[in-house]
C-alpha cells in the first residue's frame, strides 16, 4: 500500500474533487497528503479512496472525500487558525484540517471512537486534541475558535457554537432543512450579527444528544 496510496489519493483528488469544482489548491494538497486507508476499518481498506462514505462502526461513517473537501474549502481557513470540529469519527477530517496547518480541537460523543481516533492520530504524529464529550456544548475551554465545523446533521445551530465562534469566524455545518434534506450552512460571525449562506445538499448521520 505504501507506494500506491499516494497515487490513489492523487487520483481521488483529481477525479472526485477537482472534477466537482473544489478549487482551493491548499485544500487539494491537504486531501492528497492524508492516507485515508489508515482511517477506515480493515474490511474497507480496498474502498478507502472510493467516492463514498464508509462505515466505521457504531452506525457512524467516515465522510465521502468530496464532502470533506467541500466543507474544508467553505471554511476559508488559513494556517495557524484554531478550529473546533464536532464529530471526530475516524479522525480523517481532523487530519485534513491539521494538514492545512490549523490548530484542531475535535469532540466525539462515542467513547471508543474518541479513543481510537486519538490513538490513530497520535501514532501518525498528527497534532489534534480529541475530546470525549457532547459536542452540542462545543468545547468552551479553548474558545473562541476562528472556525467551527460540524460533521453530523443538526436541526439548529447550538447557542454554544455561536458563543464559541470568534468575531470574524466562520462555522460550516450540515443543517436539516426539510424532511430528509440537509444542506451545508456557512455562518459568519460579523460585527452586526450572523450571516448565513446555503450551499450543497448533503447526507450526514445525525448529531445525537448525550454520551455513549
Ligand atoms: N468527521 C468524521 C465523520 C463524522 S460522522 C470523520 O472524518 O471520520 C459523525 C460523527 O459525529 C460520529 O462519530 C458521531 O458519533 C459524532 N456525533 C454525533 N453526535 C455528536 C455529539 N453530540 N457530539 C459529538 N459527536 C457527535
Amino acid at each position: 500500500m505504501a507506494r500506491e496510496w499516494r497515487n490513489e489519493a492523487t487520483d481521488m483528488v483529481e477525479e472526485q474533487i477537482v472534477g466537482r469544482d473544489v478549487k482551493d489548491v491548499r485544500v487539494l494538497a491537504a486531501l492528497a497528503s492524508v492516507p485515508r486507508h489508515l482511517f477506515v476499518p480493515p474490511e474497507h481498506v480496498s474502498a478507502a479512496y472510493v467516492d463514498r462514505p464508509l462505515p466505521i462502526g457504531s452506525k457512524q461513517t467516515i465522510s465521502q472525500p468530496y464532502m470533506v473537501a467541500k466543507m474544508t474549502e467553505l471554511l476559508s481557513a488559513t494556517p495557524g487558525m484554531s478550529i473546533l470540529e464536532i464529530g471526530t469519527g475516524s479522525g480523517y477530517q481532523s487530519a485534513v484540517l491539521a494538514a492545512l496547518g490549523l490548530r484542531v480541537w475535535s469532540v466525539e460523543r462515542i467513547e471508543h471512537l474518541a479513543l481510537s481516533a486519538r490513538k490513530r492520530l497520535g501514532d501518525m504524529n498528527i497534532d489534534v486534541n480529541v475530546i470525549y464529550g457532547d459536542g452540542r456544548l462545543g468545547h468552551a475551554e479553548n474558545a473562541p475558535y476562528d472556525r467551527i465545523i460540524i460533521t453530523a446533521a443538526t436541526s439548529r445551530v447550538e447557542p454554544e457554537w455561536d458563543r464559541q465562534l470568534a468575531l470574524g469566524g466562520i462555522l460550516v455545518a450540515p443543517l436539516n432543512v426539510t424532511t430528509g434534506n440537509q444542506r451545508l450552512l456557512v455562518r459568519e460571525n460579523l460585527e452586526h450579527g450572523f450571516r448565513n449562506t446555503w450551499h450543497d445538499y448533503c447526507k450526514f448521520v445525525p448529531l445525537l444528544t448525550g454520551l455513549d
